[in-house]
């Protein structure tokens, strides 16, 4: 796991991240001004988000609120209409995602991505293969499993696993890339309350031990409220509200615009 050490990149120049976070070095990630246009509509609008070192962040708002674009913006999956994205003090904005991985972010997707067909252990060393072979490429296979809390059935087709389990498979792929920023997307949508409790165990272990970021994507401010500190609050593609969770969840705003949704 790499440190943050704002001297040790080659970038001797104050960044606009810096530039825009003053003395506060532990910034991870920032961006600025961030948009998304799809066709003529506006899924993020000038967003200005940043996540400190180590930190556990939750992402929530309406569906269309432009929760998802904005992650994808992030690991690079869509490229912005405008503005900027710096990790680590650097402008990552133009960087491919492989590279992005390469510099410490990771993502699990809305959309399930593991293979039925495949056994666990196959469906773990999928990610790392292409970022370390070997005894580390073995290693780190390992921990991948143990992460999602799954030795013991590493040999099982993915396909017999728990939808809970296959969640999990896929945190302990994108945390076995030793990320220092991990980004999921709705990672306990349609799973049962002791499913999502074995899903927020190994988000906090996670983030306690490996001192891993998270940004967060869910509704449920109970289970939010299970993991996170501080919330932010995306409506209509901009930061609505930002703050610690009693609060956002006790905001009338907040309970609006989820009401909202709701018709
Ligand atoms: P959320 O994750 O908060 O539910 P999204 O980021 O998925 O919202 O979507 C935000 C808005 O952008 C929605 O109105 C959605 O329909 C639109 N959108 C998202 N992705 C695309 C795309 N690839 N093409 C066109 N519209 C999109
Ligand atoms: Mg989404």
């Amino acid at each position: 796991m790499s440190t943050i050490d704002p001297t040790g990149h080659p970038n001797v120049h104050q960044t606009a991240a810096e530039l825009a976070t003053g003395d506060k070095t532990d910034t991870l990630l920032q961006t600025d001004g961030l948009r998304k246009d799809f066709g003529g509509f506006t899924a993020t609008d000038e967003v200005d988000f940043s996540v400190d070192a180590g930190e556990l962040r939750c992402l929530i708002g309406p569906n269309g609120a432009g929760k998802s674009t904005l992650l994808k913006l992030v690991i690079g999956t869509y490229a912005p209409s405008a503005g900027s994205i710096y990790y680590n003090g650097r402008d990552i904005t133009d960087l491919a995602p492989h590279r992005r991985v390469r510099r410490g972010i990771s993502m699990k997707f809305q959309v399930p991505s593991v293979y039925g067909e495949l056994t666990v252990r196959e469906n773990a060393r999928l990610p790392i293969q292409r970022f370390a072979d070997g005894e580390e490429r073995r290693r780190r296979v390992d921990d991948a499993i143990a992460a999602a809390g799954l030795t013991g059935y590493e040999d099982v087709a993915a396909s017999v696993l728990s939808h809970g389990q296959q969640q999990q498979l896929e945190i302990g792929m994108a945390a076995a890339l030793e990320p220092d920023l991990l980004l999921l997307d709705e990672p306990v949508a349609g799973l049962d309350v002791a499913e999502r409790e074995a899903i927020a165990e190994r988000i906090v272990r996670l983030n306690e031990e490996e001192d891993i970021a998270f940004v967060v994507i869910e509704h449920d401010t109970d289970f939010v409220a299970s993991i996170a500190d501080e919330v932010t609050v995306l409506h209509n593609g901009d930061v609505f509200r930002e703050g610690p969770v009693e609060e956002i969840k006790a905001d009338p705003d907040v309970q609006r615009i989820y009401l909202g949704d709701e018709q």
